[in-house]
């Protein structure tokens, strides 16, 4: 799988380093402690479409956010953590 950084261009993904899931919304305050600890530790794992966090940790070391094809490994979307804000 090659991913396109958007400040390096394309590469090989051993270059990178997953996080995981794009976190779910922080729950309100008063929610308890069920809804925190599936923020926390509770990951959808889904299988196909999906974004995640991935650290260009072998290049620029900037922090992307990639919308792939877990099964497929198909990347839509490669853009850097800061324009998805
Ligand atoms: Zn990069």
């Amino acid at each position: 799988m090659r991913i396109d950084c958007p400040h390096c261009g394309l590469r090989s993904n051993e270059e990178f380093t997953i996080k995981g899931e794009v976190p779910k919304a922080r729950p309100d305050a008063e929610a308890g402690q069920d809804a925190y600890v599936d923020y926390v530790y509770i990951d959808k794992n889904t299988r196909g479409r999906n974004v995640e966090h991935w650290h260009h940790s072998g290049g620029c070391r900037a922090w992307l956010v990639v919308e792939r094809n877990t099964i497929t490994h198909e990347i839509y979307s490669v853009i850097d953590v800061q324009e998805a804000q």
